[in-house]
């Protein structure tokens, strides 16, 4: 299962982009606060949250290292992705 980053809040945080005809302003989306998992198949929050009201970004949530985590969306994640783990 994949997981995207849906984060509670978004600001849209100006960029400028270096291109060969030119610079331009771009406006990159960047999570506030913490962010949840949230299966890209499903739609639906690894953990405890109702997605309704997340923004989710086109980000798998398991590399966005940048970002801040949930660690209930963290712990849930990280059991279903160990087969050695109980599922819970
Ligand atoms: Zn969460």
């Amino acid at each position: 299962m994949r997981y995207k980053v849906g984060a509670e809040q978004v600001e849209h945080v100006p960029s400028l982009a270096h291109r060969p005809d030119g610079v331009f302003r771009v406006a990159r989306t960047a999570p506030v606060g913490p962010t949840h998992a949230v299966g890209a198949a499903t739609g639906a929050a690894a953990y405890g949250i109702k997605t309704h009201g997340l923004e989710v970004l086109d980000q798998d949530w398991e590399e966005a290292f940048f970002v801040e985590k949930c660690p209930g969306c963290f712990a849930a994640v990280v059991a279903q992705s160990s087969p050695w783990c109980d599922k819970r």
